[in-house]
């Protein structure tokens, strides 16, 4: 059991749609529903923002380039 052990068994991550950090999923401190998708918090009060309006910070993903 190494380090590198580590590295292999792969986290999932999903982006904190609030702050733009990577959040584990399995240790996700808060998740919200919305629109059929999950999404994934590092902490309660970004669970909040999002909350409070969550196509605002769905919006501000959109790619620089349409596909
Ligand atoms: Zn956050």
């Amino acid at each position: 059991m190494g380090i590198l052990d580590i590295f292999r068994k792969k986290p999932e991550l999903a982006k904190d749609p609030v702050c733009h950090m990577s959040v584990d999923v399995a240790k996700a401190r808060a998740t919200s529903q919305f629109e059929g998708e999950t999404f994934y918090f590092c902490a309660p009060g970004c669970k909040h923002m999002f909350d409070e309006d969550p196509s605002k910070y769905i919006g501000s993903e959109k790619p620089a380039v349409e596909m």
